[in-house]
């Protein structure tokens, strides 16, 4: 039971997007079917387990750095396609069905082979997408705040450097894929790194902080070919609140996606 109200940590409630922080008091006094939201099973049966989250924000809330078209197709058909995908690949391991996304990911060699490599891409892309609509925000931006500007001048000695470090190790990889600030229990070890495709640090029990999407539907529209004029511009959209509310979340040990 604790696992499962963990994981609610990043779930919505009745349609609405929450936030980590909203949901903390929730996760820690539950009300029992409360809060069941974008990562976490539909309580129906007959349902599929996992639904697409809605945008906490308009299509349009992040222009200019973000266009809406490009935010339009991300959202509802890109991510869709993956919780499609994933419910898709449940469907045909119905024992799977109440298992949680953060669970099904660090254990994917226990899966049924049939669904492994379905999971793995799809299971990603929802963890991935729900984190990414999270810790973005129109009229964000600016300078990290509170412990989690601490900790990125703890790691990495200023925000500048840490910021250049962030762009560069996007602009490097190469394909499709994502770049993460993942940390430690502690909060103290923040870490930059990338992976493919849809892979995340969840499928190694890893704590994601925030990330950014590598793939080119995240910034073809508008940004054409120039992935650095994408990654310095969305520096402008981060929502340092968002952020830090995962971050003291992740230090207690919840089970964040
Ligand atoms: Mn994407």
């Amino acid at each position: 039971m604790a696992s499962r109200r963990e994981f609610l940590i990043t779930a919505g409630s009745a349609g609405a997007f929450l936030t980590a922080g909203t949901l903390l008091a929730q996760a820690q006094n539950p009300v029992p079917g409360a809060a069941i939201g974008p990562a976490e099973k539909t309580a129906g049966p007959g349902q599929p387990p996992f639904t697409l989250p809605p945008l906490p924000y308009a299509v349009s809330a992040l222009e200019p750095h973000i266009d809406a078209k490009t935010m339009e197709l991300h959202h509802d058909k890109h991510h869709k396609t993956y919780v499609d995908k994933l419910n898709a690949a449940i469907a045909k391991q119905p024992s799977l069905a109440s298992t949680p996304l953060a669970q099904l990911l660090a254990g994917l060699e226990k899966l049924p082979e049939d669904v492994r490599s379905e999971i793995r891409t799809n299971g990603g892309g929802h963890a991935n997408h729900t984190m990414f609509w999270e810790i973005m925000a129109p009229n964000a931006g600016g300078t990290p705040k509170g412990a989690v500007a601490e900790a990125i001048t703890q790691a990495f000695g200023s925000f500048d450097a840490f910021k250049k470090r962030f762009n560069e190790m996007g602009e490097k990889h190469v394909g499709s894929g994502w770049v993460f600030v993942v940390m430690d229990r502690s909060g103290r070890a923040l870490e930059i790194a990338t992976r493919p495709n849809q892979d995340t640090p969840l499928l190694e029990g890893g704590r994601v902080l925030f990330g950014n999407d590598l793939w080119e539907h995240a910034y073809y529209l508008k940004y054409n070919n120039r992935r650095e004029d994408y990654l310095s511009s969305w520096w402008n959209v981060l929502n340092w609140d968002a952020i830090n509310r995962r971050y003291e979340a992740l230090k207690a040990g919840s089970a964040v996606i």
